[in-house]
């Protein structure tokens, strides 16, 4: 594929981020991606230590300087990765009106007052069935344009638990999946979980066979980079799956309009 894109990426001004965005530009440029956004973490939960690090002008001059600088290789847009949007509906919206924000991803990093790699001590069934349940009222109320690495939970739990089947939940993913498509909106494949050692992306393949079969098109593509040496990774693999299970596009959105690419 000629055109690619990272539509999951995090710099510094993301808590967990550890590279500038200059950085990140010049590596996207270096592995030939043509577009990037970037999708900073924006949490609200009194216990994330992300809650009040964005800093949006800090980022607006930095997304300025790196179009100036680089724009004329390199497509930059403004996004977000929103934590629990569906919990924090009203303020999410007053944050976002008015500020330019080219893509928002919604994703579920914490259950109630707890992040997702603690300890629940739930049994296995339990724990991914709280877990999905979360995602379903993010998928039903919550803001965003895709669902983050919708079931992210895989790489966290304890490793007493067996192997994630998304057979095992297949009624519960099938409402979130739905409730999407409904909803105009669509998922992403985050390809952090080849080089995480999980040997599938986030969804794994059955998840975004059910998403195909059920008629879903808005999917976007991105690495979940946190550092430079992650950015673009495994997004070439990322598309060919994609395109085993039958998707002719991916997604990518100016302003919130999307647009698709084929591939
Ligand atoms: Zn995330
Ligand atoms: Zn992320």
């Amino acid at each position: 594929m000629k055109y690619l894109v990272d539509y999951h990426v995090h710099t510094d001004n993301s808590f967990d981020g550890k590279v500038s965005m200059a950085e990140q530009c010049e590596k996207a440029i270096e592995i030939g991606l043509k577009e990037i956004v970037f999708t900073e973490h924006y949490d609200l939960n009194p216990n994330d230590k992300s809650k009040g690090f964005f800093n949006y002008e800090k980022y607006s001059r930095e997304i300025e300087e790196c179009r100036q600088k680089y724009g004329d290789k390199l497509i930059i847009k403004k996004g977000l990765e929103l934590g629990e949007p569906h919990l924090y509906t009203a303020e999410h919206d007053a944050f976002i009106k008015d500020r330019d924000f080219d893509f928002l991803l919604g994703s579920v990093h914490f259950l109630g007052d707890i992040l997702l790699d603690a300890d629940f001590g739930l049994p296995e069934k339990e724990l991914y069935l709280k877990y999905f349940s979360e995602i379903l009222e993010l998928a039903k109320t919550g803001e965003f344009h895709t669902l983050g690495h919708i079931d992210v939970l895989k790489r966290y739990v304890p490793p007493h638990f067996k192997k994630f089947l998304a057979i095992n939940y297949e009624e519960i993913i099938r409402e979130i999946l739905t409730t999407t498509i409904k909803r105009g909106k669509g998922i992403e494949i985050n390809t952090s979980g080849f080089r995480q050692g999980l040997g599938e992306p986030l969804p794994a393949v059955e998840i975004l066979e059910w998403f195909y079969e059920l008629g879903g098109e808005v999917i976007t593509i991105g690495s979940d980079a946190h550092h430079s040496k992650d950015l673009g990774q495994d997004l070439e693999r990322g598309i060919n799956v994609l395109r085993d299970v039958g998707f002719k596009a991916i997604s990518t959105f100016s302003q919130g309009k999307i647009n698709f690419i084929d591939i």
